[in-house]
């Protein structure tokens, strides 16, 4: 059978930068061994989630097919499944991340960590916070982790704000719930508030949570040493997007008859991946780029003997946006092109398959948050003829009709 590989790169596309003769970054990267792709292919430049900024959840779940405005219950939901917590219908489920306050005004929301220090932080709070309710929290991943709260006789709702500041909850019909990327207006510090009556007893908890957990970070270990060694030290916790419900992803393998499998390192990823059916290829994320490159596209290709599609999803990209380190998008970019490109580009028969390579949203690295502009596909098959140079800009100006949103490139790649 043919073989699909499909390439999420994290917040991949961007704006036009001074600096690098006007060019995004994906624009400005030479990318040599994707001319073996861009042979054959086509390009779409569809809407994400409409005049929304999306975040990386709804962003992959249309990518992968799955209407955010239809199934997200919460990025919650995601996070903690792909951190193997294994949240029930009725669960609460929250994303979690260390940041810092000075003088009760906000400083960071993310405050990265050892993987060590992670781990013992959360053990901690795990530990030593006592609440009314059960709960389970795991580190995730450089300033991230996961809060289940396992259900009880209360009923825990959905309807409740985030107080991680550059995210705003939103509800749609039918338990929809998703946060649009708003950005940071100001330094407030704002405690959960319930949206409905219902949530009252949600909110009262998570603050408890918050204000006890604080405590507990603020006598640990870690702080102390960290403080101690004049590193930003974490003292606060930001929580977003509560889920209570199971999405319920209709099943991929099934919707498309074919067999996915997953390479992902990253809690949210996973937790799409696992929710919409696919097998989890197991993968961690690297520091070092060029061991995380390697072993991404390793674990791809070896994949490729037992599943007909593949989605890998790269990460880095958003982060150094997030950081305004605009020369290292474009830096990294090249690299994937030379270790993950090129050895897709050794492996794929383009008489017979297909590669598609996107993002979830863009982000710009100037502005340092995620945009709500068009994103830029590639769609690399046997069937199309020569494109141009991968980049915003082309795809703007030549672009496939039939995709308008980002849902519908799958249902388009797996009809090929
Ligand atoms: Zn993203």
């Amino acid at each position: 059978m043919n073989k699909t590989v499909f390439v999420i790169v994290d917040g991949l596309a961007d704006l036009p930068i001074k600096q690098l003769k006007n060019k995004t970054p994906l624009d400005y990267a030479i990318k040599s061994n994707l001319y073996k792709f861009t042979k054959h292919c086509k390009f779409a430049y569809p809407k994400v989630i409409g005049k929304f900024a999306p975040e990386s959840d709804s962003g992959v779940m249309a990518d992968l097919g799955y209407d955010p405005f239809k199934y997200s219950t919460g990025r919650g939901w995601f996070e903690c499944l792909g951190l193997d917590m294994q949240p029930k219908d009725g669960d609460l489920s929250i994303r979690v991340n260390f940041g810092s306050v000075t003088n009760n005004k906000l400083n960071s929301v993310r405050v990265y960590m050892s993987d060590q220090e992670l781990q013992e932080l959360s053990e901690e709070i795990n530990k030593k916070v006592n609440l009314r309710e059960e709960f389970q929290f795991k580190a995730g991943e450089g300033y991230r982790a996961g809060l289940v709260f396992h259900c009880s006789k209360k009923t825990f709702s959905q309807f409740v704000s985030n107080n991680e500041p550059g995210y705003t909850a939103n509800f749609f019909n039918n338990g929809v719930k998703l946060s649009f990327a708003t950005g940071i207006k100001n330094r407030e510090i704002h405690k959960i508030k319930a949206l409905k009556k219902e949530a009252n007893y949600t909110a009262l908890l998570l603050n408890e949570f918050i204000s006890k957990s604080v405590k507990v970070i603020k006598n640990s270990n870690v702080y102390k040493e960290r403080k101690k060694r004049g590193l930003d030290a974490p003292n606060y916790i930001f929580l977003r997007d509560a889920a209570n419900k199971d999405p319920k992803l209709p099943n991929i393998n099934e919707k498309y008859g074919r067999n996915w499998a997953a390479v992902a390192g990253m809690p949210l990823e996973k937790g799409i991946s696992a929710a919409a059916g696919m097998t989890l290829i197991s993968t961690s994320e690297e520091k070092n780029i060029d061991k995380d490159f390697s072993d991404k596209a390793e674990k791809t290709v070896r994949a490729l003997s037992k599943f007909d599609a593949i989605y890998l999803h790269i990460k880095q990209t958003d982060a150094v946006s997030h950081l305004g380190k605009f020369h290292e998008k474009y830096a990294i970019i090249e690299k994937i092109d030379k270790i993950i490109i090129s050895r897709l580009a050794n492996v794929l028969d383009m008489d017979r398959d297909t590669l598609v390579l996107t993002c979830d949203h863009a982000t710009s690295s100037e502005l340092k948050k995620h945009l709500n502009s068009n994103i830029p596909v590639l769609i690399a098959n046997r069937r199309f003829s020569y494109s141009s140079d991968f980049s915003e800009a082309n795809c703007a100006k030549d672009h496939l009709k039939e995709i308008k949103k980002a849902v519908d490139i799958l249902p388009f790649v797996m009809s090929l």
